[in-house]
């Protein structure tokens, strides 16, 4: 439990602190920032910053899926030690945004395979030489292009490629027996989602991507995601994915009408929200529009 949530779930204050026994004292001093929670009783996900990371502890070693950023990915890897003597077996990457892949370089030398869509090994690399940090990057040596999948302990795992979304190098990776479906960064629950042009990416596209996955897995699929508004959940239901399909298609619509009416994008990106999707508050609503603007524009 987090120190906030712990101050909240049990109503103390700081004053009321100081009445607890030594034991306890230290035990909320040494609370961490991070959190795991287990889905099942070998699939896990884990959150602290950035991209949600979700494992899967098999009796061949833990697969592990996003790396988040040098500085949390140990913490994960303590963790996953002390539930398991098994080594790494496979990381895989859902695309190629840092906040999933700079945490890569610590499973350096523990990890055998780091997996990957073939343009999410490319962004990676682009994105590195561009920035200069190309020596802090472990790359994904294993890479596919529609499907994937490999039997790993109990489970199969199969990542799938529907194309352009939130970039072009996105998969949905599904743990199948557990019938768990990690969506990386292709939903943002509740929360304006970054859209990355300069990488391929496509509104349009992950529109008809989230309606593929809805009909593919069933009503009882489980779906983590990587990024959540404040007071909302990363764990999904279909109806959720559901309203952010629908969320994208009300960026669109919004943009293209104001467009239409003759509005500048300048004008444009004044929207303080997207009509039909009101629950996608807070900061950032220029990224879509900016999005929606140059998918409709070409500029
Ligand atoms: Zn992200
Ligand atoms: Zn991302």
């Amino acid at each position: 439990m987090q120190r906030r949530s712990f101050l909240r779930n049990t109503g103390l204050t700081i004053a009321s602190l100081a009445l607890l026994n030594k034991e306890s004292l230290a035990a909320f001093l040494n609370d961490p920032t991070w959190n795991i929670k287990m889905l099942t009783d070998d699939i896990g996900i884990f959150t602290e910053k950035g991209g949600t990371i979700a494992f899967y502890l098999s009796k061949e070693g833990a697969v592990v899926v996003d790396a988040q950023f040098p500085d949390t990915a140990p913490h994960l890897i303590d963790e996953l030690k002390k539930k398991s003597e098994k080594p790494f077996h496979l990381l895989i990457n859902t695309h190629h945004h840092g906040d999933h892949t700079a945490g890569n370089i610590a499973f350096k030398d523990l990890v055998p395979h780091v997996l990957a869509h073939a343009n999410s090994k490319t962004n990676q690399q682009n994105v590195a030489v561009k920035q200069k940090t190309e020596d802090k990057q472990l790359y994904p040596d294993l890479t596919y292009t529609d499907t994937w999948c490999e039997k790993a302990g109990k489970e199969e795992i199969c990542l799938y490629y529907y194309g352009a979304g939130h970039t072009d190098g996105d998969s949905i990776v599904h743990f199948k027996k557990a019938d768990i479906v990690h969506m990386g960064d292709l939903v943002f629950n509740r929360r304006h989602p970054y859209i990355d042009k300069s990488a391929g990416a496509s509104i349009d596209n992950w529109i008809k991507l989230l309606d593929k996955t809805t009909s593919t897995f069933s009503k009882k699929t489980q779906y983590i995601c990587g990024h959540a508004g404040d007071g909302y959940d990363i764990q999904l239901k279909t109806d959720d994915l559901k309203a952010f399909r629908d969320y994208l298609g009300n960026v669109l619509k919004f943009t293209d009408g104001e467009i239409k009416a003759g509005k500048t994008k300048e004008e444009i990106l004044k929207a303080t929200e997207i009509p039909g999707s009101p629950e996608w508050k807070g900061s950032g609503i220029e990224r879509p529009l900016t999005a929606a603007y140059t998918e409709l524009t070409g500029k």
